[in-house]
């Protein structure tokens, strides 16, 4: 950029010019930290604006989806186990605050790095579906008459929710400074460790223990208002999974030299760190089991899925672990959806399975 229009869009942000935006000279990261018109087309991130329009087609709100028959299995008392009860409380507890957690760092951190506004278009997309899903725990916790505060209240209540929420929070404080420098390999690395640890470990990660136990009541017929929502949030996390990885990889191919051994190696052991995290949650969910599920066989899972997360970002798998439970590959298959709960399925227009 010329020295001069440089100075005058610092100052004034506008300027008028006959310079038309080119999209081989956009970049997901510009450091421009300016204020600008946040012109989308021409558009050079496709897969960004495909992103954006396929969660536009899974709209959807949790009000839509009727709770009579939760309330009548959650009111009556030989309906589920102490057990039972344990885990569906715990879940509902992580969903509530980490929806808002993963809303806020959009807001306040990736939005503010992110220049390019195919992204930023996704970004405010993504940002209220995190609305949504905070909406969706709230609707549960009111239609249940749980204990609104309890719910709300258990990431610091609960030492393995909390531990979990503080993995993630502590991601999104070094990208709060202002002065953060994105033109340093240092300040760069930051940032996609934040990346990483929202949307790779908190979204990809962190959520799975939950959306299985929960989905698993589905398939037996309970809490069947519950797991249609749940079913809804695990597609649109799957989608805003899918965006972070594609966001994290083209900003490292623009950006290669912030990608060192070290630093790759660094992620890998934050991975780790994250699974112990998840694993020790699902423990102290399900200190005894219930419905076929156990401790062993969730950190069999969440090992499987961090090496399917690893992968993704081009870094070698840890565990090889088996999948123990198949059938959630077909929760994520849209196509299969009518089939795998017989509640009342709102017709979706997206057509495409989501890559796992
Ligand atoms: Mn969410
Ligand atoms: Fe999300």
């Amino acid at each position: 950029m010329p020295e001069e229009s440089k100075q005058k869009e610092c100052s004034g942000g506008l300027r008028m010019t006959r310079d038309r935006v080119s999209a081989d000279r956009k970049r997901i990261i510009l450091n421009g930290r300016t204020v600008d018109v946040n012109q989308l087309v021409p558009i050079k991130y496709k897969w960004a604006w495909h992103f954006y329009l396929d969660a536009c087609a899974n709209h959807w709100m949790p009000t839509e989806v009727s709770m009579q028959r939760d309330i009548e299995q959650w009111k009556n008392p030989q309906a589920f186990t102490d057990d039972e009860r344990h885990v569906i409380k715990r879940n509902l507890g992580f969903f509530s605050t980490a929806e808002t957690l993963v809303g806020n760092n959009i807001v306040l951190s990736i939005y503010k790095m992110v220049d390019n506004p195919e992204c930023r278009q996704y970004l405010l997309r993504q940002a209220f579906e995190e609305a949504i899903h905070v909406h969706t725990f709230q609707y549960i916790a009111e239609s249940l008459s749980l204990d609104e505060t309890e719910i709300f209240n258990m990431y610091r209540e609960n030492k393995e929710i909390y531990e979990k929420d503080e993995f993630s929070m502590s991601c999104t404080d070094g990208i709060m400074d202002v002065t953060m420098d994105l033109t340093t390999t240092e300040g760069l690395q930051k940032f996609i460790e934040n990346l990483i640890a929202f949307y790779v470990v908190t979204e990809g990660i962190f959520f799975y223990s939950g959306f299985v136990t929960m989905l698993s009541f589905g398939r037996q017929n309970r809490m069947p208002g519950v797991c249609e929502q749940i079913q809804y949030i695990l597609r649109d996390e799957s989608i805003h999974m899918n965006f972070g990885i594609q966001l994290i990889n083209t900003i490292i191919e623009e950006n290669p030299y912030c990608w060192t051994a070290e630093f790759k190696e660094y992620m890998i052991q934050r991975i780790k760190r994250a699974v112990e995290l998840e694993c020790a949650y699902a423990q102290e969910c399900l200190p005894r089991g219930v419905l076929g599920l156990n401790a062993t066989l969730l950190r069999e899972y969440v090992q499987y899925i961090a090496d399917r997360r690893l992968e993704k970002l081009n870094l070698p798998q840890q565990y090889k672990s088996i999948n123990p439970f198949p059938w959630m590959s077909e929760v994520i298959d849209l196509k299969k959806e009518k089939n795998f709960f017989e509640t009342r399925v709102t017709e979706y227009q997206t057509g495409g399975a989501l890559e796992w």
